[in-house]
């Protein structure tokens, strides 16, 4: 069996991560969406928000499963752990590739584990979850950005 890690902080998910998930479960038998409680600035959603989104999103499509990927927690160790032998990373474009690159060379020469790169649809290549928040606050509709789950408990939140 073969599995694979979709890491990151989804604060909140969008349809860019949407879609790379989405293609790397038709890549792996089973892929981990690990959200991270370890982020810089203060997030919006809560570590456990967060994962719920996440799940409700994920829950009709087979082998994707949502994990905490507790602070303090290297990406390597965890996918140790959850047995994956690689991490599916999504590139809205080249300027995601230099630090990317240098993350996924770390994490091989830390374990061996390996980093896949899909490019992004270009239809999402414009999302980051920083502009969905900030079009949200200013007013804006998000609603074409964000799976359902995001979007209600944005609208809740306003
Ligand atoms: P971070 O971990 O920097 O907070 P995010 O949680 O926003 O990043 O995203 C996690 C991963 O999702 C990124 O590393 C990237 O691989 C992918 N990603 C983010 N936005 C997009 C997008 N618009 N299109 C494709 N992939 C994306």
């Amino acid at each position: 069996m073969h599995s694979a890690v979709c890491p990151g902080s989804f604060d909140p998910l969008h349809n860019g991560h949407v879609e790379i998930i989405a293609r790397a479960a038709n890549l792996f038998d089973e892929v981990i969406v690990a959200v991270s409680a370890n982020i810089h600035k203060t997030p919006l959603f809560t570590l456990e928000q967060r994962i719920e989104m996440a799940q409700e999103t994920f829950s009709a499509l087979r082998g994707v499963t949502v994990k905490p990927l507790p602070a303090g927690v290297l990406l390597t160790e965890f996918c140790k752990d959850v047995g994956a032998s690689a991490v599916v990373k999504g590139l809205r474009g080249t300027h995601d590739l230099p630090y990317e690159a240098s993350m996924a060379t770390m994490n091989r020469h830390l374990t061996g584990l390996e980093t896949i790169f899909l490019a992004g649809d270009g239809r999402y290549a414009h999302l980051s979850s920083t502009l969905v928040k900030e079009v949200h606050t200013l007013g804006g509709d998000i609603a074409e950005s964000v799976p359902h789950a995001v979007h209600r408990r944005l609208s809740d939140a306003s």
